[in-house]
């Protein structure tokens, strides 16, 4: 293998290669469209497609593909070869239209109700700014994927369309400042936890195989209480496995820069270095296919469900966010003097406005079947949304508010825009682990998303939130007379309106579920509580105003959330039922009969022998499996009941309210009955041997 600069990114069709490969003019086109979103017109776009054909042939690739992200949270995909008969022969064709635009049969991705089905038919359309790659022999061309109506089915389109309305409103800002950008992004970098087990343990457990994660298993002796794991020695065999990886992103053109065991047994974490969101995106969707697809290779299985097992930690994934002119200048970056000072405070508010406004958004952005076991269980950030902005910011802020001194020595008002705001060191390690939303020195910290999530959600609720704080600022202050006293009392209007999403405190502690109660934030504690705001109007407006969703695209989304989430927990609820009468009720029964016979045994051969072990468990087990089986009854009844729902969202909230509950009952019978039976007899491999099974 080469040395990592010089296969880095070679399986992309980067900057590198476009300049090499096409005619100056065209190298032009292609970059004004990728800086600054301008349209790329058809002959541009056969030039691209050819030097983009000739360049994946060489790399040994056959087929291409539109490569999108419908509403499934997983990448889709459908190759077509470059062939195109000629003269008795074939040669390798890939035309700028074929480029541009692909069509997909849209019946079969969840549509929420967009595509009726007499019209099929959707389309995909290239994403110019996120460079295509070759993955497994085939040409990937990031997509957009819409109806042939012009609605998004995917998690592309209204990234895309949000990114375009918070450049709109930055600019607007910056412009008051006196800048003149050509536009502005905002950047992500995703930290991602997974986990890895043995792939022969893996195959034995059809509760992992079709849900993602354990549906029964009782806590090992030993699981997380040690801290023993986090940030401990990498095992060889991970550390081959985390090799080969990067090694495959770093081909990819993934910025793979960090790799650490997380606090779980088993657990691990691989974080990139930032970029622009869109990029980051897509580079997530890859990292986690090709995570799961490394893994395979290494005879393990790479867990990204959010909570694979019970009793110790779940994996969520860290959205670090900024905004960033297109010329590098970090908009969250405190300043050096009063007017830098100024806007880098503008900016600030913004985002703790648009974080108070939109905590619903905010919410619903990460929620699903699997985040509901994270959130709020004392392991992850609750379902309160809240923001923390450390302790300087936080005097600061509340300096310019009460309009008092900052400093006890200095004794003068701090005034925005007058004065330099006091320099505080910038903190990156996690001072506050428990905040859903922490400022970390120059960006904000989003943790509340599910290791499975598309991050796409997430940074589409951030960006049109922020937008619209900004536009409501750009709107106040294009014409005003004295731009320093508006944009003061603008920033100590903020400060004082939405105080209350400001927590400095243990988010983990259930002192805070009252405080935040008391201070009207929101805590949507499942899917189907949050869901429903989705349709607010005040988040309709939202998204309409800025172009980002328009309501019948909401309106289908909520669909969407909603099977998505029915789904998944009837799916888990038929593997309980079915672990627990194919394998879990016989299994328990062979071990009644072995201690049975033991005890008969021993009865016949031996007159006074004491069976207390054999007549205890026999007895405890018999019931364990009596109550196993009425629990598994009445959750198959309960199913069939749902089933008869008038609404997706009455299922929903069944689900939650009855299912999960009886889910969690018979769970309880299944554990117990595991503590007891014999290991050879137990049909499943054990919590330790899963954690533990990968040395
Ligand atoms: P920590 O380890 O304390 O969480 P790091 O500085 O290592 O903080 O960053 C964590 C993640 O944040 C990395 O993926 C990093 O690339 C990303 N990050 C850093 N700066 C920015 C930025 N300006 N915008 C978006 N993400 C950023
Ligand atoms: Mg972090």
């Amino acid at each position: 293998m080469k040395n990592v600069p010089e296969y880095f990114g070679c399986m992309v069709f980067n900057d590198k290669e476009m300049k090499a490969r096409l005619p100056e003019e065209t190298y032009n086109a292609m970059e004004r469209t990728i800086r600054n979103g301008k349209r790329l017109d058809i002959a541009i776009a056969n030039e691209v497609a050819n030097a983009m054909k000739d360049w994946a042939v060489e790399k040994g690739a056959t087929h291409f593909t539109h490569w999108f992200q419908p509403m499934t949270g997983i990448t889709a995909e459908k190759h077509d070869s470059f062939i195109t008969p000629k003269n008795g022969t074939v040669i390798m064709e890939f035309s700028g239209k074929e480029l541009v635009k692909g069509e997909s049969d849209a019946s079969s991705f969840p549509s929420g109700g967009l595509r009726a089905t007499f019209e099929a038919r959707g389309y995909t359309a290239w994403d110019p700014t996120s460079y295509a790659f070759i993955k497994e022999g085939v040409l990937c061309i990031p997509t957009a994927f819409c109806s042939y109506g012009g609605e998004a089915l995917d998690q592309k389109t209204p990234l895309l369309r949000s990114m375009e309305a918070i450049n709109r409103q930055a600019l607007r800002i910056l412009k008051l400042f006196g800048h003149d950008y050509p536009s502005v992004k905002t950047t992500v970098g995703a930290e991602q936890e997974y986990f890895l087990v043995d792939k022969n343990m893996y195959d034995k457990r059809k509760d992992l195989l079709y849900t993602g994660r354990t549906l029964f298993g009782a806590k090992p002796p030993k699981g997380q209480e040690l801290d023993d794991h986090y940030f401990g020695a990498i095992k060889p065999r991970v550390a081959a496995y985390m090799k080969d990886l990067n090694e495959e992103l770093w081909k990819l053109g993934v910025l793979a820069k960090t790799e650490h065991n997380e606090a779980a047994p088993a657990q691990h974490e691989l974080a990139p270095i930032f970029s622009t969101t869109n990029i980051a995106t897509d580079h997530n969707q890859i990292t986690m296919e090709i995570m799961q697809k490394v893994a395979k290779k290494h005879g393990m299985m790479c867990l990204l469900h959010e909570k694979p097992f019970a009793g110790v930690n779940g994996s969520g994934k860290h959205n670090n966010w900024s905004i960033s002119t297109v010329t590098g200048v970090n908009l969250l970056e405190p300043g050096e003097t009063p007017y830098e000072n100024a806007q880098f405070l503008l900016f600030l508010c913004a985002v703790i406005k648009a974080v108070d406004d939109y905590q619903d958004l905010l919410r619903i952005s990460v929620a699903s079947a699997g985040n509901d076991h994270r959130l709020g269980a004392n392991e992850a950030p609750p379902a309160i949304v809240s923001m923390f902005l450390g302790e300087e910011l936080d005097e600061i802020l509340e300096a310019i508010e009460n309009e008092t001194a900052y400093d006890a020595k200095e004794k003068v008002q701090l005034k925005v825009g007058v004065h330099v705001m006091p320099r505080f060191a910038k903190d990156t390690t996690d001072r506050n682990r428990t905040s859903p939303f922490a400022f970390t020195g120059n960006k904000f910290e989003f943790r509340m998303l599910g290791s499975a999530n598309s991050i796409a959600s997430a940074n589409i609720v951030l960006n049109t939130a922020v937008a619209e704080s900004l536009k409501s600022y750009a709107d106040r202050l294009e014409n005003v007379d004295n731009f320093e006293e508006a944009l003061h009392s603008l920033i100590v209007k903020t400060i004082k309106d939405h105080r209350r999403i400001i927590f400095n405190g243990n988010g983990y502690d259930d002192e805070w579920v009252k405080e935040a109660q008391s201070r009207g934030l929101l805590n949507l504690r499942t899917t189907p509580d949050c869901l429903p705001y989705i349709l607010k109007e005040k988040n309709v407006a939202l998204f309409e105003n800025h172009k980002v969703f328009s309501r019948t695209e909401l309106e289908a989304r909520y669909e969407i959330y909603l099977e998505n989430y029915c789904k998944t927990v009837n799916i888990e609820a038929l593997t309980m039922i079915d672990m627990v009468n194919k394998d879990i009720l016989p299994a328990v029964s062979a071990y009644i009969k072995a201690l049975g016979e033991t005890a008969m045994l021993k009865k016949n051969a031996f007159a006074e022998v004491d069976c207390t072990y054999e007549e205890k468990t026999v007895k405890k087990l018999s019931s364990l499996s009596a109550s196993m089986l009425a629990s598994a009854e009445r959750l198959s009844a309960s199913l069939e009941e749902i089933g008869k729902a008038a609404s997706t969202a009455d299922a929903a909230d069944s689900f939650k309210s009855v299912i999960i509950p009886e889910m969690e009952a018979l769970r309880e019978f299944a554990d117990e009955a595991e503590c007891i039976t014999g290991a050879k007899y137990w049909p499943y491999p054990s919590y330790g041997d899963l954690i533990y099974g990968v040395q």
